[in-house]
């Protein structure tokens, strides 16, 4: 019923030629076309060039984040338009490290959210939390706000059109992974968020896990009932590793 997601957030990651290879070597695989929804997301460096690779191939193609704004002076910012442009299907939103070191906020990541949908992107909306906020007991409290502060004011057909990833900041790039019990909790959490927002949506809404996502704990995570894919940082990298992990499902 709901889409399976394997999406690879490459972060700062990899020239233009690196990012041909490495995408050459996904399609090469062939992996693209099956029961999984795949989607690999360069550095926006690399995305003109990957849109062109990936062009038909069924692979989707994301940017790491987006402006909330259409236009104008916001240097540095790219649009929804321009990533249109070069192909782009979704766009990660509020990563972590967006927050972290870019004090990115849920109400921007809400506000982008709005705009990436109402340009036909999918949104790929990143919630978690710290290390201290779950050793206090604080999980449910952090993701729920997050949750509800991201998602604020979405229609219906606007939210079933949305993924959500939830993304413990202390699995994040540490080799450190939640047990597979420990992030369903947190998945069917955040689908009771949902369905409290829209029933229907709940059920239609992919929730992906992300932290430390390897070949060796894909299998026992992606197999939980509420956990509908992955988004892969350090494994989406390496051709063998990441389509392995897609292989697992
Ligand atoms: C990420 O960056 O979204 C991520 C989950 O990274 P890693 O898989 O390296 O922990």
């Amino acid at each position: 019923m709901r889409k399976t997601i394997i999406a690879g957030n490459w972060k700062m990651n990899g020239t233009v030629p690196e990012s041909t290879a490495l995408i050459g070597g996904i399609l090469n695989a062939g992996v693209a076309g099956g029961k999984v929804e795949i989607v690999v997301c360069p550095p926006f460096t690399a995305l003109e060039s990957a849109g062109k690779l990936l062009k038909d191939s069924g692979i989707g193609l994301g940017a790491q984040n987006m402006s909330e704004h259409k236009s104008g002076a916001y240097t540095a910012e790219i649009s929804a338009e321009m990533l249109l442009t070069l192909g782009v299907t979704h766009t990660i939103l509020g990563h972590s490290e967006r927050r972290q070191y870019h004090f990115e906020t849920d109400d921007r990541v809400n506000r982008a959210a709005k705009a990436a949908l109402a340009a036909g992107l999918t949104p790929i909306i990143c919630v978690g939390e710290t290390l201290e906020q779950r050793d206090s007991g604080d999980t449910e409290k952090t993701v729920g706000d997050q949750i509800a502060g991201t998602l604020a004011g979405f229609a219906a057909d606007l939210l079933k059109k949305t993924v959500v990833a939830y993304e413990p900041v202390w699995a994040i790039g540490t080799g450190k992974t939640a047990t597979p019990e420990m992030a369903e909790d947190v998945h069917r959490f955040i689908r009771g968020k949902i369905a409290a927002l829209d029933k229907e949506a709940a059920n239609l809404v992919p929730i992906l896990y992300g932290g430390s996502v390897k070949l060796g704990n894909a299998g026992g995570l992606l197999t939980q009932p509420n956990i509908d894919g992955a988004l892969v940082g350090g494994a989406s990298l390496k051709v063998d590793d990441f389509v392995g992990i897609i292989n697992a499902l």
